[in-house]
């Protein structure tokens, strides 16, 4: 039988990068090889964002190249599915014509079907109804031949309806998966030689709400008995969830590595309020200082909007001054974009682009000073390293995390993949570190 190929592109989040994994491995049991070249493919999959309007204007110019491809192999099936899609729907059909599938986000675990009913009847298929069933979020992908560390999705969905964001929307009510399913999956992740995971929700400190007695923290108390697994990550957390027997853990668990990502938004209560976030700052703070006492070497890092509806000079003078007081070691900013549905579309007191411009720029630069005070910091220590693979940027050199999530490149080679080695810093970058090994 001739091969089929798959070609998957992948815009947004983490969740989205697993979701595509996932996608790839349904695929394989029906026969598509993945590509990384278009030009081979007879699938072709969009894996979009929505968060902000640039994902969706990417994702619009890359269809426009792709759909190319169909004039010269008219066989080609062009696929668009994730966040975008659920939000877009059949309007993706009228936009462009060329496109054949559009599938939402609770609907990954359908795809084989789709896609052989779409070779039978060359028509074109909408699925994108939520569903009540975990079946998306649940599919095993098998990591590839190498990997060390992969990722767990352990709910889907997001209750919180913050007012600038989509998600609750495109991914639909919170829901989590059962502990023995997680466990389950990890298990097998450690046949494949995985040592690291990293555990995908939107709001992972409400997993459990719809299980009865079963908190985020106890999920980690059941993972870190699992032999293999040598560290344990997660992704994201939300602070008015996050729970004081979440923070003992960075002190009682060993797996469990000392970094936390704790978007705070902004440092303005006023603001905070209008965004719906449900804590204010002195609260953000105090919890920051906690996980600092209970764990000294923790790296914090955040989210950051500038330009939310309503921000005034002083209100984002608030964020600058908490960015000044908590020193993050790293922070995502956004320029906040209108999303069509949200509360804050309704909102008055909309900032002008060039001043959301002007308070990124100069909220990125001081965040840069910050970052490498950080990472200089950690000159002369010693740390523990978990080798990925070959460095990106640094010739020759591997690359490993430590455990606070700081990328370092050091002298070695490809035996040391999977390895967990103890190097000491030498020199610190904005980006990252170098280190020698002990
Ligand atoms: N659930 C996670 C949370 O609450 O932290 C992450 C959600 S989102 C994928 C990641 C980040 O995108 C958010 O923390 C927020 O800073 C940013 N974001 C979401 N909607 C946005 C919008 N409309 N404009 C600008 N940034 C946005
Ligand atoms: Fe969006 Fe807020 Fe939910 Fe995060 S917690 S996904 S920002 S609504």
């Amino acid at each position: 039988m001739k091969n089929k190929y798959l070609y998957i592109e992948t815009f947004g989040c983490q969740m989205n990068v697993h979701d595509s994994e996932q996608i790839a491995a349904l695929l394989a049991d029906i026969g598509y090889k993945t590509t990384d070249n278009k030009k081979l493919a007879d699938l072709i999959l969009l894996n979009t964002c929505s968060i902000r309007e640039k994902a969706a204007q990417k994702f619009f110019s890359e269809l426009g190249r792709l759909v190319k491809l169909k004039e010269e192999n008219p066989a080609l099936i062009i696929g668009v599915g994730g966040c975008l899609a659920q939000h877009l729907g059949g309007r993706i059909f009228k936009k462009v014509a060329q496109v054949d599938l559009v599938f939402g986000t609770h609907n990954i675990h359908l795809l084989p079907e789709l896609i052989s009913t779409l070779q039978k009847e060359k028509t074109k298929i909408m699925q994108i109804d939520f569903q009540k069933s975990l079946n998306s979020i649940g599919v095993f992908a098998p990591p590839e031949k190498g990997a060390v560390s992969a990722f767990v999705t352990i709910m889907q969905g997001c209750n919180n309806f913050c007012a600038y964001c989509v998600v609750p929307y495109l991914r639909g009510p919170e829901m989590s998966r059962s502990p023995e399913d997680i466990i389950e999956e990890i298990k097998k992740l450690t046949d494949y030689g995985i040592k690291e995971i990293t555990l995908l929700g939107q709001n992972v400190n409400s997993y459990g709400n719809n299980l009865g007695n079963s908190s985020f923290a106890s999920l980690i108390k059941k993972i870190v008995k699992v032999d293999g697994i040598e560290r344990i990550r997660f992704t994201t957390s939300h602070p008015k969830d996050l729970s004081e027997e979440l923070i003992n853990c960075f002190a009682e668990e060993e797996k469990l590595c000392e970094h936390i990502h704790l978007p705070a938004q902004s440092g303005s209560n006023r603001v905070l309020a209008l965004m719906n976030r449900g804590y204010t700052v002195k609260e953000y703070r105090a919890k920051v200082d906690h996980l600092r006492r209970v764990c000294p070497q923790i790296s914090i890092t955040s989210d950051i909007i500038v330009g939310f509806p309503g921000e005034g000079e002083n209100d984002y003078q608030e964020t600058i001054d908490m960015m000044e007081k908590i020193r993050f070691d790293s922070v995502f900013s956004f320029k906040y974009s209108e999303r069509k549905g949200t509360a804050a579309q309704n909102l008055g007191g909309k900032v002008d682009e060039s001043e959301k411009l002007r308070r990124l720029k100069e909220l990125q630069f001081l965040q840069d000073e910050y970052t490498l005070e950080k990472n200089a910091a950690l000159e002369g220590t010693g740390q523990e390293l978990l080798v990925e693979g070959k460095s990106k940027t640094s010739g020759n050199d591997m690359m490993g995390r430590t455990r606070s999530w700081k990328i370092v490149n050091i002298k070695g080679d490809h035996d040391l993949v999977g390895k967990i080695v103890n190097v000491k810093i030498s020199k610190a970058y904005l980006h990252s570190l170098r280190g020698e090994t002990i």
